[in-house]
């Protein structure tokens, strides 16, 4: 029996192997390591891509997230919506804005935000939402627009993990002011180190964060306003022109596999078993592929997660402990049976290995291994 890593990267990177070399390379040899060419060409192009005028690089999501909120105007004395089942990346980034985030809970189907949840958290001093695309599948963009423009909200997206994810026409990072995104090595445009980047089709929001990361000067010398130094590598940037034009190729391979996993994991719906839905069909980029394994089920999620890595399948929990019981955010005031549905996520969510190039017969592998347990 071969292993079934959770993730492998080779697949993507030995056809292009040479093309990044000589990247690199070229970097070395025009020396502008910092803000150099590659910033800007992979600033247009994922910006183009992505449906918005504006891209700016920085230095990882997390930045992306504090300095594009500041850039919209969001800071000190603002509340900002934040799902509470995200990554904590998420409510750092709104932290380190100077805002606060109020928690929301979110749908069981999706694992997306509850906007009817979200409606009942606002308050006088809330400004803005934060639709986290998680997984790889975009909160509705109908939705989110219907919402946004009754609270008179503003719309940050966090679309760290959904690089190209579409839903309803829209794409990940066109619907809001700005939109975040993020480069960690494993997100399904990954550079080889951090990075990330802000999009937006403001001027005035581009123009700011171009500031913010580069310690507020508008030009070389002459701050304005009070910034940090959060830039993407020039090295990240070539390494990530060379990857992005494959992405839609990678993107439709992980949904693919997706679909797949869908159709083997039907048998063990009987058990308690079931994937999280998909509402946007193609357009779901499959960051990571979740299924439930429901509180019935005849086996806990721990037996299933031990037995599968003792058969060498490696899999995950994205994210066991919700953002409101973090040690680091009790401070914040939350405290058990806050957000009941991501409360049950977390206790029943298990990520199965999910990366383009995945066979079809380790998927079959993995699946058949949840089926012989019971
Ligand atoms: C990865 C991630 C981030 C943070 O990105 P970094 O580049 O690691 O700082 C933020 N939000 C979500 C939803 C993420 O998955």
């Amino acid at each position: 029996m071969s292993q079934v890593p959770f993730v492998d990267l080779s697949w993507q990177h030995e056809p292009i192997l040479a093309e990044i070399t000589q990247a690199i390379a070229q970097v070395i040899e025009q020396g502008d390591f910092i803000l150099g060419q590659a910033v800007t060409e992979l600033e247009t192009a994922f910006a183009q891509a992505s449906g918005a005028e504006f891209g700016i690089g920085v230095a990882s999501g997390t930045d992306a997230i504090a300095l594009g909120l500041q850039a919209c105007g969001i800071g000190v004395g603002d509340e900002v919506l934040v799902p509470a089942n995200t990554f904590v990346a998420t409510l750092i980034g709104v932290l380190h804005s100077g805002a606060k985030p109020v928690l929301v809970d979110c749908e069981a189907s999706t694992a997306l935000i509850d906007l009817a949840a979200a409606a009942q958290a606002i308050t006088p001093q809330t400004k803005a939402i934060i639709a986290v695309h998680l997984y790889g599948q975009m909160v509705s963009p109908k939705e989110l627009r219907d919402f946004a423009s009754t609270h008179n909200l503003l719309i940050f997206e966090d679309a760290a993990q959904a690089h190209l994810a579409e839903r309803e026409g829209d794409s990940a990072g066109s619907i809001g002011m700005a939109a975040a995104f993020s480069f960690y090595p494993s997100k399904n445009l990954g550079a080889m180190g951090d990075g990330g980047m802000v999009i937006t089709s403001n001027p005035d929001v581009a123009k700011k964060v171009r500031s913010l990361r580069n310690y507020g000067a508008h030009r070389k010398y002459f701050h304005v306003d009070l910034g940090t130094n959060s830039r993407l590598d020039t090295l990240q940037a070539a390494i990530l022109n060379i990857k992005l034009p494959h992405l839609p190729t990678w993107n439709q391979a992980r949904n693919r596999a997706a679909q797949t996993y869908d159709h083997l994991l039907q048998p063990l719906k009987n058990k308690e078993i079931f994937p999280l839905e998909n509402q946007s069909a193609n357009g779901h980029i499959y960051h990571l592929y979740v299924i439930r394994i429901a509180q019935n089920c005849p086996l806990s999620r721990e037996t299933i997660q031990e037995q599968l890595s003792a058969q060498g399948i490696q899999t995950g929990i994205h994210y066991p402990i919700p953002c409101h019981l973090q040690p680091a955010f009790e401070y914040l005031g939350y405290k058990h049976s806050d957000f009941p549905q991501a409360e049950i996520l977390s206790q029943e969510i298990l990520s199965l290995p999910m990366y383009p190039g995945i066979s079809d017969s380790q998927l079959r592998q993995v699946t058949d291994a949840i089926q012989n347990l019971f």
